[in-house]
């Protein structure tokens, strides 16, 4: 019988504005191998947005309760909200042979780098200052004081780019996922993964 090989932990982290969530989405529909971890957070719901899928959303209160069972793997204030990964979604799924990826910013990476060593992290920059802002403007319908805010953050958030291992620039969409499925890919092929996929086998060879 082979046991399953344990999936790889991936982190994703960009400034809002540099197309995350659609590279995001690419992904997991064209890779049924490749699964999100689905975050807590205080914050409200958007419009389209489902609990349970996007997020579990939940009060302060809930979240709080969550932090002294101990069930976050991390968990941050990110600008205004409080968000964390469950250490039971990550686990689970590894575990099952599935690769992970969290969506979180650079303060959740600092702490999962301590905990898994291992971990891939990959942080994406929009093209251009003038495209951050374009996407950041939306449909125009938010004063300039709002948008200045966003681009403040994006800037903050972006500052901590060389904490990464990939550094992957959205400039053309299709590029940038083909990029993101190599870091993928060459992950599954690393020595240790190899050796307990294909422990038979070199036995085999080796004897
Ligand atoms: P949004 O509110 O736009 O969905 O997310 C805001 C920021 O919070 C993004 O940078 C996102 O990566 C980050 N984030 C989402 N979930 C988590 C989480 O579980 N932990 C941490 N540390 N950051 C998260």
């Amino acid at each position: 019988m082979t046991t399953a090989t344990r999936g790889n932990l991936f982190i994703l982290s960009s400034p809002s504005g540099a197309g995350k969530s659609s590279l995001i989405k690419a992904l997991l529909e064209k890779h049924q191998d490749i699964k999100m971890s689905v975050s807590h957070t205080t914050r409200a719901p958007r419009p389209g947005e489902n609990d349970g899928e996007h997020y579990h959303f939940v009060s302060e209160a809930d979240f709080n309760a969550l932090i002294l069972s101990k069930d976050f793997f991390e968990w941050a204030k990110v600008f205004d909200n409080y968000y964390g990964t469950s250490k039971a979604a990550v686990e689970e799924q590894l575990n099952q042979g599935i690769d992970v990826f969290l969506d979180i910013d650079w303060q959740g990476a600092q702490q999962v780098r301590k905990l898994v060593p291992e971990v891939k992290t990959i942080f994406i920059l929009p093209p251009s200052q003038q495209e951050l802002a374009n996407r950041l403007n939306g449909r125009g319908q938010d004063s300039q004081e709002v948008i200045a805010s966003r681009m403040a953050q994006a800037k903050s958030e972006s500052s901590h780019y060389n904490e990464f291992d990939y550094v992957l620039v959205n400039d053309d969409f299709d590029t940038t996922l083909a990029q993101l499925e190599h870091i993928v890919m060459a992950a599954r092929m690393e020595l240790s993964a190899q050796q307990s996929r294909h422990a038979a086998l070199i036995r085999d060879l080796l004897r």
